[in-house]
């Protein structure tokens, strides 16, 4: 069942990447097992599945000790609280829900020195919705903080993530995909010595607009695991 979950969606990314002329390579599949047992995880292993996303801490430290002989690189997409910032510094190769100043702070200097960088993206509250984190999508302020952060040890800073609010059509996942393409090159284009890669963009519903749109990482969960209890 997830062996041909895996592979429709892996053929879906491979499709859509011709389509808008991109080369398949260019887009990471992160398979987000939260609420799933490690035994469905290993499943996904076992046919070459080897980036993994868990929104909630202690059921992800468990399934990492559970696990701890796959060779799985392991991605944070839950919201962070502060208090939680050293076990996630930690325990994982990247965070995807970095929203202010103050967590990214907190990361880098939690982050063990005997450890790579950890990567992160800036969560982007695209549809400005009080119900989801995230920075307000505001070119100035953004640049502010992207200069800060990018000064941090132990981080690096590699893209932009959102969450959008759900949309009625393609057209209108588009606009704001693409409002996430342009705040990147935006920045890229405005901070020295900044160059982002990632944009982490695109779930279940959504995979076709985000890569047209040119997200790097797709966050897939339900399409590959089915639905979660
Ligand atoms: C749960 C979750 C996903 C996966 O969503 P599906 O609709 O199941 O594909 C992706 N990103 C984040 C941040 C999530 O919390």
């Amino acid at each position: 069942m997830i062996k041909q979950q895996l592979e429709k969606i892996n053929k879906k990314i491979q499709k859509n990447c011709q389509q808008h002329h991109r080369h398949a390579d260019e887009v990471t599949l992160l398979a987000v097992s939260k609420r799933h047992s490690s035994a469905r995880i290993r499943e996904a292993y076992d046919c070459g599945q080897r980036h993994f996303g868990e929104n909630y801490l202690n059921e992800a430290l468990e399934k990492q000790q559970q696990l701890a002989s796959l060779d799985i690189q392991w991605h944070y997409i839950g919201s962070i609280q502060s208090n939680k910032s050293r076990k996630i510094a930690e325990h994982f190769t990247w965070v995807h829900t970095v929203d202010s100043i103050k967590i990214a702070t907190r990361l880098a200097n939690q982050r063990p020195d005997d450890l790579p960088p950890l990567n992160i993206c800036l969560q982007i509250n695209i549809d400005a919705e009080d119900s989801k984190s995230g920075l307000p999508a505001d070119k100035n302020h953004l640049l502010d903080v992207v200069k800060t952060i990018s000064l941090l040890p132990n981080i690096h800073l590699r893209g932009l993530m959102c969450i959008p609010a759900p949309k009625t059509d393609i057209a209108e996942e588009r606009a704001t995909f693409t409002q996430m393409q342009q705040l990147l090159q935006f920045i890229n284009n405005h901070v020295d010595n900044v160059v982002l890669d990632t944009l982490s963009m695109g779930m279940s519903n959504d995979l076709d607009a985000a890569i047209e749109c040119g997200a790097t990482i797709v966050r897939v969960g339900t399409a590959i695991f089915g639905v979660r209890d």
